[in-house]
């Protein structure tokens, strides 16, 4: 069991920004575990369009009603970040066949990496299958209007 019997679940990723895909994993996840812990990658190879604050200013206010979501970042491997929170799962979404092989290797990386951590999948609803950060920031350059892809929250902060 994890701290205090808790089930913890990290949920790590880039959310470049967050979207509503994000977030529709996001609540399903909040409600199999005690306490989510939805973890931006600061990852020095992937420079982003937003900084990490950003990133988790705009995750905070989408999450105003999830009481067991907390808001980090994190720097090196994601298992080694787990362990430090004491959390046992990895939660990670899956939109299309696409996402699969990668997210499979990740998986199998993970395991080999630790054992006592394991990665839970959660399928995306299929109106939310076709969003992602890169189509967000694609549309956001070319000016169009962003708020069916992501958190109402979001698209009037950076909309
Ligand atoms: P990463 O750079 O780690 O892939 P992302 O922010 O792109 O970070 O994605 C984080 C997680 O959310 C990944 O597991 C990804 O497959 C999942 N994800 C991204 N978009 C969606 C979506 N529309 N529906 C469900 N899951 C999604």
């Amino acid at each position: 069991m994890d701290n205090n019997n808790q089930k913890i679940a990290i949920y790590p990723g880039s959310f470049d920004p967050i979207t509503l895909g994000h977030l529709d994993v996001l609540k399903d996840g909040a409600k199999m575990f005690d306490k989510v812990i939805i973890a931006v990658a600061d990852n020095p190879n992937k420079t982003g369009m937003f900084s990490v604050e950003k990133r988790k200013e705009l995750i905070k206010a989408s999450i105003k009603d999830l009481p067991n979501v907390e808001v980090d970042s994190f720097s090196g491997l994601t298992i080694n970040y787990a362990k430090e929170k004491g959390a046992t799962i990895l939660l990670r979404g899956l939109r299309a066949v696409s996402d699969f092989e990668y997210e499979m290797q990740l998986s199998q990386n993970n395991r080999a990496l630790s054992e006592d951590i394991k990665t839970v999948f959660l399928i995306t609803r299929p109106e939310y299958n076709f969003i992602s950060s890169s189509s967000v920031k694609e549309i956001l350059n070319n000016g169009g209007d962003i708020s069916k892809f992501v958190p109402k929250e979001v698209a009037k902060i950076i909309g």
